[in-house]
């Protein structure tokens, strides 16, 4: 399963690229920024903000609108307390965390220099940090043994502070649809196997957050529960999902050879975890984690049911058997692959003699799907007729107008941005009615008549569509 390929070349050599074009561009920005920032939150800005949603509608159309076996589903961030005692988050939801005794700084042991291909194993041995000798990268200082740290924000609801006003904010989505399977079950009418899937916001208090979106403290997930009959239908239903998952990767522009598959070992599977493989891409920062697809066996449904006394089990008209569904899960994060398809689009290359920078965005990720541009600016009727196709487009896709400089660096501006389609209107528009297309990866222009326009765009969006 795990197919250990040569390493590959990233998409963009250096992590800050992507970082500044980001900003530069209005995809993210840090946090509160005015403010010094808060560690590992960033917002979205106006494309950021175009390509997430992107992103999560081509999730949601693939898991949910195009499959009648998955339906979809909205549960709330804080849950009842005990959810999380009796999904293990509350035991051990941690990592281990080492602490350097001069500096007082906090990491993450296995993602310190000389700790990154410790097995879980090892993450865990007191006496690890002495073992190997491993100490500050900031000031050399001597660091603590591993201890377990969990991950999870707590609050409390309603006026009173103390211990049984405790809530948690949840670290995935994964627990509404387990405490929701049968009310989804019983009012869809579903038959196993069925799922259910949901995108929503997750919070984990990671200790070494970093490496700009990849890893945040508040970050969406994409999750989908498949509950199927035990045993070999999970294991047969867990190879269907595993490499769906990765071409979904694929069929929105993401590079195969930058995409692997790595099984957990047996030592490193969650404590509900029959069998885990992560999809993982090549990110400028190495190898890593993309998605999980994860056999979880009857733990989940199997633990609720014994915490609270309710029958989850499923009855099988045909067999006429009980059971308890097991569950395979996918597990994928929405910032990490709208984060992951930037990078990978990104591409410097010379035309003419010229550098240009393109983020060659599949077209249903891009954020702007036609930009409509005057070449003259400072004619009235040149201009009435770009803002009427903009308008006019602008109904079925995002559109946008753009006049603030020349044509060249106008285009040079969409490429950059990843805008599949320019538009441009000129003087000759007002004698024969057509304006001309330019295509954002060929730089190929046709003469289209301008009631022409929007069903070329649509059309092409829909040719482009997996
Ligand atoms: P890691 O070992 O890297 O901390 P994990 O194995 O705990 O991650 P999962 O619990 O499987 O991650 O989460 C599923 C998905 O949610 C991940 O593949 C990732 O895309 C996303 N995700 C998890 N934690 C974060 C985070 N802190 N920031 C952004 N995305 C995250």
């Amino acid at each position: 399963m795990t197919s250990l390929s040569d390493d590959v070349a990233p998409a963009v050599a250096a992590l800050d690229t992507i970082v500044s074009l980001g900003k530069r561009r209005g995809f993210f920005f840090p946090s509160s920024e005015i403010y010094g920032g808060i560690n590992a939150v960033w917002d979205y800005g106006p494309l950021g903000v175009e390509l997430k949603n992107n992103v999560k509608r081509a999730w949601w159309r693939a898991m949910v609108q195009e499959r009648d076996d998955i339906v979809g589903l909205d549960a709330g961030i804080l849950m009842h307390p005990q959810v999380w005692v009796t999904s293990g988050h509350v035991a051990s939801f941690s990592d281990p965390l080492v602490e350097c005794a001069t500096c007082k700084r906090r990491y993450r042991l296995d993602e310190l220099p000389g700790g990154e291909d410790l097995t879980a194993t090892e993450l865990r041995d007191e006496r690890i940090v002495e073992r190997l000798g491993l100490v500050c990268p900031n000031d050399g200082g001597p660091l603590s043994p591993p201890r377990r740290f969990n991950l999870m924000f707590t609050s409390h609801m309603g006026p009173v502070e103390d211990e049984g006003s405790i809530v948690y904010f949840r670290p995935e989505t994964a627990q509404g649809s387990y405490v929701n399977f049968r009310n989804v079950q019983q009012s869809s009418r579903r038959k196993i196997p069925f799922g259910i899937a949901q995108i929503g916001k997750s919070f984990r208090n990671e200790i070494s957050p970093g490496n700009s979106l990849f890893r945040t403290r508040e970050f969406e997930q994409m999750e989908m529960q498949y509950f199927v009959r035990p045993g070999d239908a999970a294991s047969a239903a867990f190879e269907e999902w595993l490499p769906r998952r990765r071409a979904w990767y694929e069929a929105y522009g993401v590079a195969p050879e930058r995409l692997r598959t790595r099984e957990h070992a047996p030592d490193e599977l969650a404590h509900y975890a029959k069998k885990a493989v992560d999809v993982e891409y090549r990110f400028p920062f190495g190898w890593k984690e993309l998605e999980g697809v994860h056999n979880r066996g009857d733990f989940d449904l199997g633990s609720h049911a014994r915490a609270t006394g309710e029958n989850l089990e499923y009855f099988d008209p045909v067999t006429e058997e009980h059971f308890i569904p097991w569950i395979v899960e996918t597990a994928a994060g929405a910032d990490r692959a709208a984060f992951t398809f930037l990078i990978d689009a990104c591409r410097e290359e010379e035309v003419r003699g010229e550098k240009r920078v393109v983020l060659g965005f599949h077209p249903e990720l891009a954020p702007y799907k036609v930009a409509v541009l005057p070449l003259l600016k400072k004619r009235a009727d040149v201009v009435e007729i770009a803002r009427r196709l903009r308008d006019d487009l602008a109904r079925d896709v995002m559109a946008v107008y753009d006049d603030t400089a020349a044509i060249g660096k106008l285009y040079r501006r969409q490429d950059e941005i990843g805008t599949p389609w320019c538009v441009t209107v000129d003087v000759e528009s007002l004698e024969d009615g057509a304006v001309t297309v330019r295509d954002r990866d060929s730089m190929m222009q046709e003469r289209v008549p301008v009631e022409g326009v929007k069903r070329l765009i649509l059309d092409r969006l829909a040719e482009a569509r997996p």
